[in-house]
C-alpha cells in the first residue's frame, strides 16, 4: 500500500454517486480543497444540474457509468469515496435487485479498483444497518435488528454485505478502508421527487398540499445537515485511527416526524394540513446516533441546528422551484 498521509497535497479522488445529493456537495468540497475529482454516476437518482456548475473546472471529470461495470482509470487514484446507491426508500425499492447488486457488486468493483491503485476507500454505509433498533441511541457496537426478508432488505442487507467486503478487504491487506454509517441527512439538492421525508414535507408545504405523515408521525429520526456530513466524511477519510471500523456520522438531535412537519409548516408559513398514510412495512420506530466515537476520533460534531438547516433547504427549493411530484409510498 502507498503511504498517503493527510495533508500531502492535492490528491486524485474518485467519487461514485458524485452527481447525487451528498455526492455533489462532496465533489464541491474536495475541489475547494484543491483536489482533482472524478465523478462516476449513472444518473439513476442523481441530477445533471448538481454537477453542471463543475463542468468547466479543469480538475473535474464526469464519467457516466454504472458502478457495477468495470472501470479502468488511466490516472492513478489516491482516494475513492463509494457513494453510488439510491438512498431513498421509494427509489431503492423500485428495483430492489439492482439496489442489492449496486451495494455488493458495485462495492466489490470499487475495492478491486482501490487495490489496483493502492487507493484508500471510504464506504458510505448507513444507519439502516441497525434496522429497527432496540438500543437508543445506536452505538457502532450494536449489531442491529434487520429483516432479511422485508422490502428494505435490498438496501440494509446490501449495505451490511458491502461493509463486510470492506472489512475483509482491509484484513486481507488489500485495501485501506473507512466505513461511515450515515444517519438521515438533508439539505439543498435533494430532488423534489426524492421521496425522503424532509424533501417531501417542504415540497408539499410550498405547494400548499397536505403534508404526508406515515402512521401517527410518532416515529423518530435525527437529521444532519449536508455540510456537516461532508465535513465528517472528509475527516474520516483522512484519519489514520478510524481505519477499518464503522463510525457513525449524524446529528444526535432526535425529532418525531410530526415535530418535523410542524417545524416545516412554521418555517414555510404554509397553512397546509396533514394527510396520514399507512406506516410502511419495517419502518424503524426510533433512530438516533451515538456520535461519541466520531467526536473522539475525528473531533467532529454537527454544527447546523435543524431549524437553520431547514431554512437553508427551504430557501433552495424556493429558488430552484419544486414542481416535480412527490412519489407514492412503496
Ligand atoms: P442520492 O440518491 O441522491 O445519490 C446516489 C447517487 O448514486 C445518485 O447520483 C445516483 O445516480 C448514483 N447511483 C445509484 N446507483 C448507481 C449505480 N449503480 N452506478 C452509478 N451510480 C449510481 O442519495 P444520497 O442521499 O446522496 O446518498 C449517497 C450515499 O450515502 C448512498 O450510498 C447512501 O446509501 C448513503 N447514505 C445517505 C443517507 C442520507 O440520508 N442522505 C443516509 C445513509 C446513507
Ligand atoms: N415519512 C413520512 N412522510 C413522507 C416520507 C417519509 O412520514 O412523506 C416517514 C417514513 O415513514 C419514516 C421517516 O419519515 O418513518 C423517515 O423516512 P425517510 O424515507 O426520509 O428515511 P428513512 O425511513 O430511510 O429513515
Amino acid at each position: 500500500m502507498r503511504d498517503l498521509t493527510a495533508g500531502s497535497g492535492a490528491l486524485t479522488i474518485l467519487v461514485t454517486g458524485g452527481a447525487g445529493f451528498v455526492g455533489s456537495h462532496l465533489c464541491d468540497a474536495l475541489l475547494a480543497e484543491g483536489h482533482r475529482v472524478i465523478c462516476l454516476d449513472n444518473f439513476l437518482t442523481g441530477a445533471r444540474a448538481n454537477v453542471a456548475p463543475l463542468a468547466n473546472n479543469p480538475r473535474f471529470t464526469l464519467v457516466e457509468q454504472d458502478v457495477c461495470e468495470m472501470y479502468r482509470c488511466a490516472e492513478r487514484l489516491d482516494r475513492i469515496y463509494n457513494l453510488a446507491c439510491p438512498a431513498s426508500p421509494v427509489h431503492y425499492q423500485a428495483d430492489p435487485v439492482q439496489t442489492m447488486m449496486t451495494c455488493v457488486l458495485g462495492t466489490g468493483r470499487m475495492l478491486d479498483l482501490a487495490a489496483e491503485h493502492g487507493a484508500r476507500l471510504l464506504q458510505a454505509s448507513t444507519s439502516e444497518v441497525y434496522g429497527d433498533p432496540e438500543e437508543h441511541p445506536q452505538r457502532e457496537s450494536y449489531r442491529g435488528r434487520v429483516s432479511c426478508t422485508g422490502p428494505r432488505a435490498c438496501y440494509d442487507e446490501g449495505k451490511r454485505a458491502a461493509e463486510a467486503l470492506c472489512f475483509d478487504s482491509d484484513r486481507q491487506g488489500r485495501v485501506d478502508t473507512r466505513v461511515a454509517r450515515i444517519f438521515n441527512t438533508y439539505g439543498p439538492r435533494m430532488r423534489p421527487d426524492d421521496g425522503r421525508v424532509v424533501s417531501n414535507l417542504i415540497v408539499q408545504a410550498l405547494a400548499g398540499e397536505r403534508l404526508t405523515i406515515h402512521g401517527h408521525g410518532a416515529q423518530t429520526r435525527s437529521f444532519c445537515y449536508v455540510s456537516d456530513l461532508v465535513r465528517g466524511l472528509m475527516a474520516l477519510m483522512e484519519t489514520e485511527i478510524g481505519k477499518a471500523r464503522p463510525v457513525n456520522l449524524g446529528n444526535p438531535g432526535e425529532y418525531t416526524i410530526r415535530e418535523l412537519a410542524d417545524m416545516v409548516l412554521k418555517l414555510t408559513g404554509s397553512r397546509s394540513g396533514f394527510r396520514h398514510l399507512p406506516m410502511p412495512r419495517d419502518d424503524p420506530g426510533r433512530r438516533c446516533p451515538d456520535i461519541s466515537l466520531a467526536a473522539k476520533l475525528l473531533g467532529w460534531r454537527p454544527e447546523v441546528p435543524l431549524e437553520e438547516g431547514l431554512r437553508r433547504t427551504i430557501g433552495h427549493y424556493r429558488a430552484v422551484g419544486s414542481d416535480l411530484p412527490v412519489p407514492d409510498v412503496p
